[in-house]
């Protein structure tokens, strides 16, 4: 039997699906929930098949979807991403929170995985673990009562979700560091390299009270709170990639940040450096060459200096320099308004948590005291005919 259940949204394949065979549910109707189509192959083997918001995109297939079973049974599931290569290797949870990897092989559909289900039991299987939009906001509750961070409501999205912005100000502070997580919602290590991060930096308020006596901090932990919960791959609600919208700001989200930025970096305030948290095939830091014209030159491969010796041996920082000017990209927009080095900071798809978290906490120690050991002049460009 088949159900579609379409949700008001502005893209036509916004539709959550469910579907019921011989006492086997399969459905997406919660927050992340991704799932646009089941068939069963065989009696016990069921094909789910996810589909991209819209077309042409850059391949990442996000799906997750919860089983329910009247009877105890072993199950084979074919996870098919509409004629793409899988890309996010399965997960397993028994409530939404905790995951486990779930074995695998490739079948001519996509993944194949195997699972048992109990009597009256959920499962769920996902591209990744879920953090949505209310798991952010107990994050965010959690580290502003334990730190001077403040949850401030920034503006709303494209679908009316609420964006918020963590803000760490002092009145006399005139430097800011800019931090984004989530502009593509399929990119659960980056996100979580990002909670790191954050956690870090506060963490540091008595350790090294000198970097908040000097640096203000504006974080936008979720960019694309509509893509996030709506469980797409990494559009917008418009179907638009937000990283290719910056200095055109044709979508809400993109307006939303820049407005705060303008309102919270304003007279004699700069903006000093800004990363933008990312998945990719492997670890990496999409840098600004350093003989762009942003200050201070080296300031981003010091920084990376300092994190290699600083993290387990394991990690391979990988650095890649480049520009694409006019493409819409956030760390190119930065370097090209205010003239100072932003960084995309890219987890590999595969990095283990316990890994992200120590990569996440040794970079913001590390770029603190970066920051600290860099001149407030030294993060203004003066033209050499000056
Ligand atoms: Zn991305």
């Amino acid at each position: 039997m088949w159900r579609l259940l379409l949700i008001a949204g502005l893209l036509s394949t916004q539709a959550y699906a469910s579907c019921e065979f011989d006492g086997v549910t399969f459905h997406a109707d919660y927050a992340g929930g991704k799932l646009d189509g089941c068939e069963r192959l065989a009696p016990g083997h069921f094909m789910l098949t996810t589909k991209p918001e819209n077309t042409p995109i850059n391949p990442s297939p996000w799906y997750s979807f919860a089983i329910e079973s009247d009877t105890e049974q072993r199950l084979t599931l074919s996870i098919a991403a509409d004629g793409q290569r899988p890309r996010y290797l399965p997960q397993v949870s028994e409530n939404g929170e905790s995951w486990q990897p779930l074995p695998f092989t490739l079948d001519e559909h996509g993944f194949q995985v195997q699972l048992t289900i109990g009597a009256s039991a959920t499962r769920y299987v996902s591209a990744n673990a879920l953090f949505t939009s209310q798991d952010y906001i107990e994050w965010a509750t959690q580290l502003s009562e334990s730190s001077a961070f403040e949850q401030v409501l920034l503006g709303r999205s494209t679908g009316d979700r609420p964006i918020y912005g963590l803000v760490h100000e002092k009145p006399d502070n005139k430097e800011w560091l800019l931090v984004l997580g989530r502009q593509h919602p399929p990119e659960l290590t980056g996100a979580f390299a990002m909670l790191s991060f954050v956690d870090a930096l506060a963490q540091q308020e008595e350790v090294m009270p000198a970097f908040f006596n000097r640096f203000n901090v504006l974080v936008v932990p979720v960019v694309n709170p509509d893509g996030v919960d709506e469980g797409y791959w990494r559009h917008n609600l418009n179907g638009v990639d937000l990283n290719r919208d910056w200095g055109k700001f044709t979508q809400q989200e993109t307006r939303v940040v820049h407005e705060a930025m303008q309102k919270l970096i304003s007279g004699d305030e700069r903006l000093v450096f800004a990363l933008d948290f990312h998945s990719t095939r492997q670890d990496v830091f999409y840098t600004m060459p350093s003989d762009y014209g942003v200050m201070p030159a080296d300031f981003v491969l010091n920084w990376l200096d300092a994190f290699k010796k600083e993290s387990v041996r394991s990690f391979v920082v990988r650095d890649q320099p480049g520009s694409s000017p006019g493409r819409g990209v956030f760390k190119q927009f930065i370097a090209d308004t205010y003239g100072v080095h932003a960084v995309t900071f890219e987890m590999g798809d595969n990095t283990p948590k316990a890994l992200l978290d120590h990569v996440g906490k040794v970079s913001a120690h590390t770029l603190m005291e970066q920051m600290l050991q860099t001149r407030q002049q030294d993060f203004i460009f003066v033209s050499p005919d000056k």
